[in-house]
This record gives structure tokens, C-alpha cells and sequence, in this order.
């Protein structure tokens, strides 16, 4: 079912994100390849499973011809990144990170090792899940380097959480092991989308004509018309802080209690961020 109209140049587009995606999965899989010898074999079992899993998205982007379809890639990406950080940190006699959502700011980055508090520009602070890299920013006050999409209809990058529904899919399959839909909307509630950030100004969203409707379509596109969309804005960052709370162990910061001010520190850290699997 087309949702929107220009559907095949849309696709064209997201396809083209995703390729970027198994892409550099494929780089980052050959630069782990010379530190494999001498490691110990579980690290090359690990090495092998994320090279299935980037086999396996990049047949199924060939395949693919629908930006529904892209769901299932990202989540073979997001295996292969997490069985990837494991053959890492074997080979260099760390142990096995714990599965945890993708950072926050890019998938490419990575399973997120903690999350902390962090507000878009204009938007809400929510709790978002981060790689070691983009924690250290945060705490530094640096702003984390997110993903950017290049949109043919203005020419311009976009940061992911601000581009337009047919991107959704894509999006969420990065978080479908860890609540999909309902992660990503809790994650971008309050992010003001097509309102507060300013790159989404009403100008760009009328000329496109679905950046209106924003990234915040996923529970719809992907969950079918997720009815917990209201609900989750509703009960807003008290939502968000729960939702990743929980997939951090860290019951005690879910409250919403009016003292997120300060630094943004570090939310959740420890406990157990769901299973390896
Ligand atoms: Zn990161």
C-alpha cells in the first residue's frame, strides 16, 4: 500500500541509506579480519555470525522494494554490529559487551554501552541509549556526531530523527529486539518534530509534504497503526525514562521527577540490558 505518493523515488532513497549502512558494517567487518589471528576462537565465531548477518541484509536489500522491507535489514545489521563489538572485544581480551540497543545517534556506532540524558535542539531531554564514544561527548558537553541523511527533494542533511516517514522502517528495525516501534517512539517523543527543531520548519515541511508526519510514523508504518503513539506522548519523557531505564537496569531514575536540569548525566548504568542471544 503506497502511503505516500512518490513512492518508487523514495524508496530509491532510503535504499540508498541502507546500502550505506551494509556497507560500512562490511568495512568495519574487514578492519576487525587482521586482528583475528592469534585471537581466541570465539572470536572468530563471533566474526563469522556478523559476516552472516551482513550477507544476509545485503541479499536482502537486493531484493528489497519497499521501504517496509528495510525493517528486516536493519535488524541483520544491528546483529551483525552487536556479534561484531563481541569478536572485538575478544580479540583484544575484552569481555563480551552486553546486547543493548544501538547508540542513539548512529546504528553504525554500534551497541550502546549506557545511556545518558540528552535533548535535540528545541526539543524534550529524554534518556537515550549511547556507545562509549558518544557518552564521553555528552559528558564533555560536546554534541555526538548522528546520523545524517542527504534528502533529493531539498538537497540538504538531515539528522535521522527528523526525516520523513517513509524512513521509519529503516529506522526502527535498528531497535525491533528491543521493543521496536515503541522504543523509537518513546526514544523521539518530545523531540518536536516538525515544530521545534528548527531544520524542520513548516516551509520545508510543506514542500515536502511528509516531513510534517516526521520519523514519528514508525509506530504506524511498522507497528500497524500503533495506538501507544498518543499514550507515549501523553505520558511523555516519564515514558522514556521507564522504557530505557528498564533496558539499563535502572529502575530508580524512571520517575520524571523535574530534576533534569544540570548535566545530563548518566542515566542507567549496569544491570541488564536483555539477553544475549
Ligand atoms: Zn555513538
Amino acid at each position: 500500500m503506497p502511503l505516500f505518493g512518490h513512492h518508487h523515488e523514495q524508496f530509491h532513497e532510503v535504499r540508498d541509506t541502507a546500502q550505506e549502512d551494509v556497507d560500512a558494517l562490511g568495512t568495519d567487518l574487514q578492519a576487525l579480519e587482521p586482528h583475528l589471528s592469534g585471537a581466541p576462537d570465539e572470536a572468530r565465531i563471533r566474526h563469522a555470525e556478523a559476516q552472516k548477518a551482513h550477507q544476509r541484509a545485503q541479499r536482502q536489500l537486493a531484493r528489497a522494494k519497499h521501504p517496509e522491507q528495510l525493517a528486516a535489514i536493519s535488524e541483520l545489521l544491528e546483529v551483525g554490529r552487536y556479534q561484531l563489538a563481541a569478536a572485538t572485544a575478544l580479540a583484544h581480551r575484552q569481555p563480551i559487551p552486553e546486547r543493548r540497543p544501538p547508540c542513539f545517534f548512529d546504528p553504525r556506532h554500534g551497541p550502546s554501552v549506557t545511556a545518558v540524558r540528552w535533548a535535540p535542539e528545541g526539543g524534550a531531554q529524554r534518556l537515550v541509549p549511547v556507545c562509549a564514544a558518544c557518552a564521553k561527548l555528552i559528558r564533555e558537553k560536546s554534541e555526538p556526531q548522528a546520523r545524517t541523511v542527504r534528502l533529493l527533494q531539498n538537497d540538504d542533511m538531515w539528522f535521522w530523527w527528523n526525516l520523513p516517514g517513509y524512513y521509519g522502517p529503516w529506522a526502527s528495525g535498528y531497535y525491533q529486539s528491543f521493543g521496536g516501534g515503541h522504543l523509537i517512539n518513546d526514544l523521539l517523543v518530545g523531540s518536536a518534530l516538525g515544530a521545534g527543531i528548527g531544520l524542520v520548519g513548516d516551509a520545508v515541511g510543506a514542500a515536502t509534504g511528509v516531513l510534517g508526519a516526521g520519523i514519528g510514523a514508525i509506530g504506524d508504518v511498522v507497528d500497524g497503526g500503533l495506538g501507544a503513539v498518543g499514550d507515549a506522548a501523553d505520558a511523555a519523557i516519564g515514558a522514556v525514562d521507564d522504557v530505557i531505564g528498564d533496558l539499563f537496569g535502572d529502575g530508580g531514575d524512571g520517575g520524571g521527577d523535574g530534576d533534569r536540569g544540570g548535566d545530563g548525566g548518566d542515566g542507567g548504568d549496569g544491570g541488564d540490558g536483555g539477553g544475549d542471544s
